[in-house]
């Protein structure tokens, strides 16, 4: 065999990963793969630790599994299946299988049991994950030996299969040629009129196969041949429930991975659209936009020479000595106009800002003047005398363009306009009457929930019903960041109406965020209605934090009015109000930002210090509600807003930022230096 399989050994075990017990596995799995009779057929690719822990186990698999270049066929996982505790292995990994593969289950389960009751104490799973074939097998040497052995002949076969290999060249023989492959001598009589069977079943999918992409790749498709293609886009997500089969068929545990916050938010940046570019009147609406242009000045400022002061356009001699009396021969004001030629010994009065005669070098302020003589009527100067010398050409003068000049950049591709006035001031000063800009997403924002009523709805509630506090929160936060925001109002938790509602929004807005309807309930319909209505893919369900572990981000390919295929970003936050307000903070910001062309991305951390003991959450990280002020020493110190607990909005009034606390046991003491996530500004400790 030419190109043999690649094969990776997961051992699990919290006393291996820490260095207390030696592992043996190892190399009797190796022994199995490498041994006389598989000799060339395999070849073991990576080998690696660790603990019983499912945030580890799926981390790891997910590296095998997700990234298309490691190529890897087969994972045998050992250890973590038993009914101990620490035991978690199956738990990690099921939720990770794409294709559930119940007969190698039953294999390694059969076999195991013709040797001691005591198989029955392991918990095996198997199945596929992208283009790899997963097996857990227990962690004792003697059964993971047996286990491995027991599929070790016939999973080659899925191997191939699961990598891309079409299935009629596989077939071709029927499952008599497979076993000779395999080395198995089939004693069952039946198996041979099975295979013709599967191999009719499969016929009409090897042909579409065969359409697509054409023969005589020279691929060497087939088994026994390990040069692997393939054909298939790689990432089936594992599927929401099908809501129509009612709640006895419902998941009972979230099928989806649960992902750290640092992995969630990359998948925010991987997956929300890139920024498309607009052109942008230059007036007060322009503030939070991103520039996408450089732009240029196309004006000098000031556009002509110009006086600082309040005084006399003079002609300096070449001494600079401006000592004397002089006649006022002309009036320079800031307005508009024609203004005659000044010559060496008159002077003219200028105001600030006017422009100077033609001829004039230099400007005396009034202040270094003495009026001399006056008009008949006594309403104008005649004469002043100058008291100043050591004057020099240019004096009191502002040359042209010598704040802006023209063709010089003004402001750069990537900057923010600031509310501060800045940007829009230098934009002004030229004349730029429009700028290319990111177009920033139009928000729609819906509440989902039969139990859900409009928050200013008069009356007592009826029992059961809820004021909705998620629509009113989230809009004025989206508006607060400067986007534009469309309500649309409350989704009852019926497929239809969701989908509709959805679709709707979809047509208006370019970015929808939802709550509600993500836990676990029958009536959650957030992920089956984006995936199974709307054909969205969801590229999380899970986050390992608190609040906000239901989070949930898909994507949901659409036409736009132009026919092109566009993306719409869809945000299903938590129902609870602190919950999904901390979530859009973490999750929904920056894929509004990066829409906008804004980078960095995210609210801004800052290291700050803890005025009182914190609690923390024994078991996710927790995104603390806080108020950070500023010592007038320039220290920082955050307090607690109170009760955390994720429905209390109230821990969010007064907040300015969210702690990011480990998880622990333990509380932290005062003092301590945590990061803290900026939300707005930080206020003074008076
Ligand atoms: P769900 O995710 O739909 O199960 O909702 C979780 C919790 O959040 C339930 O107690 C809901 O009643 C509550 N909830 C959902 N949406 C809202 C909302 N818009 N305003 C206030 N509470 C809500
Ligand atoms: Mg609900």
């Amino acid at each position: 065999m030419s190109h043999p399989l690649k094969a990776a050994i997961l051992i699990i075990s919290t006393s291996v990963a820490q260095g207390v017990s030696k592992d043996s596995s190892e190399d009797i799995l190796r022994s199995v793969f490498e041994g006389e009779e598989e000799a060339g057929r395999w070849t073991v690719s990576d080998v690696k630790v660790v603990s019983d822990d499912i945030l580890e186990i799926q981390r790891q698999i997910r590296e095998w599994t997700d990234h298309e270049a490691s190529g890897i066929n087969l994972i045998v996982t050992t250890g973590g299946t038993g009914f101990a505790t620490a035991d978690q292995t199956p738990e990690a990994i099921s939720p990770l299988i794409h294709k559930h593969a119940p007969g190698l289950v039953h294999a390694m389960l059969a076999t195991s049991l013709s040797v001691t009751p005591f198989a029955m104490m392991s918990r095996p799973v198997a199945g596929v994950r992208n283009k790899s074939v997963i097996i857990t097998i227990p962690g004792s040497p003697k059964g993971a030996k047996e286990n491995l052995q027991a599929v070790i002949k016939t999973v080659p076969h899925a191997c191939i299969q699961v990598a891309g290999a079409d299935s009629r060249s596989l077939h071709a023989g029927g499952v008599k040629r497979l076993e000779k492959d395999a080395g198995i001598i089939s004693l069952g009589h039946s198996s041979h009129d099975n295979s013709t069977a599967h191999h009719r079943g499969h016929k009409h999918e090897a042909h579409a196969h065969e359409h697509a992409h054409g023969h005589g790749h020279g691929h060497g498709h087939g088994h026994g041949h390990g040069s692997l293609v393939r054909h298939t886009k790689q990432g089936e997500n594992p599927m929401s429930n099908d809501p129509s089969l009612g709640p006895t068929r419902r998941h009972r545990a979230s099928p989806y991975p649960m992902l750290d916050v640092e992995e969630a938010l990359a998948l925010v940046s991987k997956h929300t659209p890139a920024p498309t570019v607009i052109t942008s009147k230059v007036d007060n609406e322009l503030v939070g936009a991103v520039l996408a242009e450089d732009v240029t000045a196309s004006e000098n400022v000031p556009a002509f020479r110009a006086s600082i002061v309040d005084g006399y356009a003079v002609v300096v001699p070449k001494d600079g000595n401006m000592r004397g009396v002089f006649p006022v021969t002309a009036v320079s004001h800031a307005a508009a106009g024609e203004v005659g030629e000044l010559k060496e010994g008159e002077v003219a009065r200028i105001t600030t800002g006017a422009p100077l005669p033609p001829g004039a070098t230099s400007v005396i302020m009034v202040e270094d003047t003495v009026l001399k003589t006056m008009t008949e009527d006594g309403r104008e100067e005649k004469e002043i005398e100058i008291l100043a010398d050591g004057v020099r050409e240019g004096e009191n003068i502002r040359e042209v363009g010598s704040d802006t000049k023209d063709g010089s950049i003004i402001l750069q591709k990537g900057e923010q306009v600031s509310s501060v006035g800045g940007e829009i001031g230098l934009l002004a000063a030229v004349g730029t009457a429009t700028v290319k800009t990111y177009k920033r997403p139009v928000v729609g924002v819906l509440s989902t929930g039969d139990e859900i009523v409009n928050h200013d709805r008069p009356g007592h509630l009826r029992l059961g019903e809820v004021r909705d506090t998620n629509r009113p929160t989230l809009i004025t936060a989206a508006r607060g960041w400067g986007y534009e925001v469309i309500d649309l109002g409350i989704a009852s938790d019926k497929p239809g109406t969701l989908e509709e509602t959805l679709r709707n929004g979809m047509r208006q807005a370019d970015l929808l965020i939802t709550t509600g309807g993500v836990s676990m309930g029958e009536l959650d319909l957030l992920k089956p209605t984006i995936e199974r209505a709307l054909g969205g893919t969801i590229h999380f369900g899970r986050v390992n934090m608190k609040p906000g572990k239901p989070t949930t981000f898909a994507t949901v390919p659409v036409k736009n009015n132009d026919g092109e295929r566009v993306s719409k970003v869809i945000f299903s936050l938590p129902g609870n109000p602190a919950s999904a307000l901390v979530t859009f903070h973490l999750f929904v910001l920056p894929s509004l930002q990066a829409m906008s062309g804004v980078s960095p991305v995210g609210l801004t951390k800052i290291p700050v210090s803890l005025l009182h003991e914190f609690k923390l959450d024994p078991g996710r990280p927790e995104y603390h509600r806080a108020l950070v002020s500023v010592g007038s020493d320039g220290s920082l110190w955050a307090t607690s807003t109170g009760g955390q607990r994720s429905s209390r909005v109230g821990s969010l009034k007064g907040a300015n930022a969210l702690l990011c606390m480990p998880k622990g046991v333990e509380p932290l003491q005062k003092g301590t230096k945590v990061e803290a996530l900026l939300m707005s500004n930080v206020r003074l400790v008076l």
